[in-house]
């Protein structure tokens, strides 16, 4: 580790425990942020678990306490805490709630902050830039918090936001970690494989979730690891879901509706061929796809079973056009 990356986690660091006592002390923090959090139905021990915070809304109050203590503009700058701007450089984080972001062994990375109100026109979420400590497509939120629960369950949760890791962990679920705003990277899933082969997806229910949830299961399985969906009803993300339910149906639910990929793509898709020979051929297509994306040859052939059962279509030509699409990548 170089100095300066050192000099950024220590900056980092400090503005965590910045913003958790913002949030926790002074008057605008526990007005505005506490309260926030509170109506989110997040307990104290949830605040301390994840170092939650609050960035208040004056201009340069991060900034100024840091170069206070003795921390240098150069690395507020470089972590993007900072904005430089020649007379007065500012705060990019006011007056939103704070996620920070955490790698595998408890550094602080980045942060990720939210707007309080439900402002459709403003930006949600705020995330940290790039940075020499921070790729955003090599990190997964909450992993530092779940990596001792996902080896011992040997699978990993994954979900969209922040909020829905936090929530799971209150229902007592934590292997569970999320991709925040980016699409699911190879780097994210190689991450979740140091710990587990299994991984379960857990979408919102809308359509970019959809999206995402059939985008990532490619990249799992090119992995090599063994992947599950589960989809949550319309309009319902694991964070709304988890609330809504004790932690016995959580589990219930996750349990009942967790399914292999072939077993998802016929479910969900097929609704959407609704019975359209053109649609169905494309579906089965679309299925084999994925499967040639497995690296195993063993697990391949069982998974072509699978769907040659569950789409009622012989195996020999699924394993055919399997070879064509295999023949191509080489
Ligand atoms: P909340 O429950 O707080 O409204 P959410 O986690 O359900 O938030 P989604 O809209 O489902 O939010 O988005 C999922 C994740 O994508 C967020 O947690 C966040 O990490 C990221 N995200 C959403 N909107 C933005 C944005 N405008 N900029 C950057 N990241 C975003
Ligand atoms: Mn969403
Ligand atoms: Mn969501
Ligand atoms: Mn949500």
């Amino acid at each position: 580790i170089t100095d300066v990356r050192e000099s950024m986690y220590l900056v980092s660091e400090f503005a965590k425990d910045y913003f958790n006592k913002t949030l926790l002390n002074s008057e605008e923090g526990k007005a505005i942020g506490l309260s926030y959090f509170k109506e989110r139905g997040f307990t104290n021990e949830t605040i301390k678990k994840f170092s939650l915070g609050y960035s208040p809304e004056t201009w340069d109050a991060l900034t100024k306490e840091a170069l206070g203590k003795g921390y240098k503009l150069e690395f507020l700058e470089s972590t993007g805490l900072t904005i430089a701007r020649e007379d007065r450089p500012f705060d990019r984080f006011k007056g939103r709630v704070m996620f920070p972001i955490e790698s595998m062994s408890g550094r602080v990375l980045g942060f990720g902050g939210r707007i309080l109100t439900n402002d459709k026109k403003a930006a949600k979420y705020l995330n940290s830039p790039e940075s020499d400590i921070y790729h955003k497509s090599k990190v997964l939120y909450g992993i530092y918090q779940a990596k001792q629960a996902i080896a011992k369950q040997n699978n990993c949760y994954l979900v969209e936001g922040y909020t829905d890791v936090i929530q799971f962990h209150q229902a007592g679920i934590e292997n569970v970690v999320a991709s925040s705003g980016t699409a699911l990277t190879p780097d994210q899933i190689r991450l979740v494989n140091r710990l587990t082969r299994n991984i379960t997806v857990l979408f919102d229910g809308d359509a970019a979730g959809l999206r995402a949830a059939i985008r990532g299961i490619d990249l799992i399985l090119e992995e090599g690891m063994n992947v599950r969906v589960c989809a949550f009803p319309d309009g319902e993300d694991p964070d709304s879901f988890a609330r809504k339910n004790s932690h016995d149906d959580l589990v219930a639910y996750l349990e009942e509706n967790s399914k292999d990929f072939i077993q998802f793509k016929a479910s969900i898709l097929m609704k959407e061929a609704n019975n359209d020979p053109i649609k169905k051929a494309d579906l089965i297509r679309d299925m084999v796809t994925s499967i040639s994306k497995i690296p195993d040859r063993i697990q391949r052939e069982v998974y072509t079973q699978e769907c040659a059962r569950i789409m009622d279509i012989s195996e020999q030509v699924l394993v055919s056009t399997l070879a064509q699409l295999l023949q191509k990548d080489l």
